[in-house]
């Protein structure tokens, strides 16, 4: 490994997505040795599967030996989507980049810290350049139907093809680098298959080891994978003479281990990384970190919701995996979101979509549903092709709901905190569902979660090692660094203190761009 004169890395950067590639480049460009330690697998193009049938190749799920890069994680009050691999969330999210609305940057949880829209704008910038973010040029079936939805209720200038990270060249042709000069990866135009979400074998999908990442390496950075962080030991006083960080292998059956030594550490290992070490270390090797680690767990009060269509010639599956948004209201927006033709497993957890103060009404009402209906629902049950022939919706909303994460017997646990957590029925989403699926000729359905179980489903979770003025506030400083610990940041979607109500990769981005900005360059004496 190539270490630093002392023997030992400047920075290790626990986690490769947003937060971690960011960091990776930023700070390899200041001069520093970097090593990014990312529990899940390198990818290629060719490497992902063709369908999500394929679960071995598409699901994390150590237990059964299935080491793919999608994660699915049910707590009491909330199911998580996350990715992890080489690249975090990027190889499994879908593209999509807006930025918030005002209403994001003047949350109090956070706006007494600073002037954030104003801050942020030219890192927004930085981040739009690095991701290559350009409008979706394409309309989709899902896009006509959504439009006409504006129409009709009279928010027709709410509608807008999405900004995603992708490369719109020509399909099929192998084109140099078109972002960085030449500098950069050669890339193949975008054929609009709706794969996004199950990695792009193509190369179009602009994911972070075609950008931040393969620039960290170009610098000098390492990444080592296939190894989960699992303690980080200070050395000195509060981390005043560096850490050694231990790792094991995450993939072999044999849970190999080892130890590094840096300088500083970045905690970048998303929502369920950070924060569930964090929590584990505070009662171990970091004790002085905040009491409010775990605290302020937000999802962008999402409501995922499908729209089934028994007509076989229906089309949905077509395009990138997210192709408009429609701004409902000020704290409102829905985007239509596909998988590609043959890539049906959500098909396995659709139920009708209701709603009801308890399982049991909501379990009556789903008897009488089926009872009312039974052909019509055997008829979507064993639609031919699931994906292409349902428009997934996918509702947001900046409302403000906050959980806890606990440190729990086995593995983290939410709580309740203050205000209402998060909910799966949210009425403005239903009315959506239900309107759309008038339009295109289908039935609204929910996750069978969602329904029975009550538990909404988010792929935007956030919060956990929030922002504050001081420790009693916060986990984190304005500029991410961790209270209690020298040289110890925070750089992940942990980091976010409010809702965004978008999806929220680019803002993940734009703010590490700022942390990293406040890092000096290396002093070589
Ligand atoms: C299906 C899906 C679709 C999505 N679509 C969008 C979208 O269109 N737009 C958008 O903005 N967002 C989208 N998201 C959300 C987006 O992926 C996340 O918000 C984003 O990836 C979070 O970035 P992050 O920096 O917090 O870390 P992540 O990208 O989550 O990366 C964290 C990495 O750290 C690794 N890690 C964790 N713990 C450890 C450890 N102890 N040791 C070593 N490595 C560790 C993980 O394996 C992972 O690779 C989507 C998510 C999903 C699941
Ligand atoms: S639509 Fe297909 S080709 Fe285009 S970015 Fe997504 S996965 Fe890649």
């Amino acid at each position: 490994m190539n270490k630093s004169d002392s023997g030992e890395y400047d920075f290790i950067i626990i986690g490769s997505g947003f937060g971690g590639s960011v960091s990776a480049l930023r700070l390899s460009e200041k001069g520093y040795k970097v090593l990014v330690i990312e529990k899940g697998k390198r990818y290629e193009a060719k490497d992902f599967p063709k369908r999500n049938w394929n679960l071995k190749k598409w699901m994390w799920l150590p237990a059964l030996r299935f080491f793919g890069f999608f994660k699915l994680t049910f707590f009491r009050h909330v199911a998580i989507l996350s990715g992890v691999g080489v690249g975090g969330g990027s190889l499994v999210y879908a593209n999509t980049l807006p930025i918030p609305k005002k209403k994001f940057f003047e949350a109090k949880s956070w706006a007494h810290l600073a002037d954030w829209e104003r801050e942020l704008k030219p890192h927004y910038d930085t981040a739009k350049r690095m991701l290559g973010v350009d409008r979706n040029p394409r309309m989709e079936n899902g896009d006509i139907a959504l439009q006409k939805l504006s129409k009709e209720i009279g928010k027709e200038n709410g509608f807008q093809l999405t900004d995603v990270a992708v490369y719109f060249g020509k399909p099929n042709v192998v084109s140099p680098d078109p972002f960085f000069g030449g500098e950069g990866p050669e890339r193949e135009g975008c054929r609009f298959c709706g794969a996004c979400m199950i990695g792009c074998r193509y190369n179009a999908k602009n994911t972070l080891d075609k950008n931040y990442l393969y620039f960290a390496e170009k610098n000098g950075a390492e990444v080592l994978s296939e190894k989960e962080v699992y303690d980080v030991i200070p050395l000195g006083e509060n981390g005043v003479d560096g850490y050694k960080v231990k790792w094991k292998k995450s993939t072999g059956f044999f849970k190999t281990k080892g130890e590094v030594k840096a300088k500083g550490i970045i905690f970048s290992g998303g929502v369920l990384g950070t924060v569930s070490l964090m929590l584990k270390l505070k009662g171990k090797s970091l004790p002085n970190l905040s009491g409010k680690v775990g605290e302020g767990i937000r999802t962008n009060s999402e409501s995922l919701l499908g729209v089934s269509v028994p007509d076989k010639d229906a089309v949905f599956s077509d395009g990138i995996a997210i192709t408009s948004i429609l701004h409902l209201d000020a704290e409102s927006s829905v985007e239509p979101v596909r998988y590609p033709s043959g890539s049906g497993f959500w098909r396995l957890l659709m139920f009708p979509m209701l709603d009801g103060k308890n399982w049991l009404i909501r379990l009556s009402k789903v008897a009488g549903e089926l009872a009312r209906h039974p052909f019509k629902w055997l008829r979507l049950y064993f639609i031919p092709d699931w994906a292409k022939q349902t428009q997934i919706l996918l509702f947001m909303q900046t409302i403000d709901s906050t959980l806890r994460f606990e440190k729990g017997a086995f593995r983290m646990k939410t709580k309740v905190s203050s205000g209402k957590p998060p909910t799966a029925f949210i009425p403005e989403a239903q009315r959506t569902a239900k309107r759309f699926a008038e339009i295109v000729g289908g039935t609204p359905e929910a996750l069978l979660s969602e329904t029975l179980l009550g538990i909404p489903t988010t792929a935007h979770i956030l919060g956990g090692a929030t922002m504050g003025k001081d420790k009693s506030e916060g986990v984190i400083d304005k500029d991410n660094k961790v209270f209690g610990y020298e040289n110890m940041y925070v750089c992940d979607g942990s980091m976010i203190s409010a809702n965004p109500g978008v999806n929220p990769s680019l803002t993940i981005t734009a703010i590490t761009e700022r942390a990293m900005s406040k890092i000096p360059i290396k002093n070589f004496n």
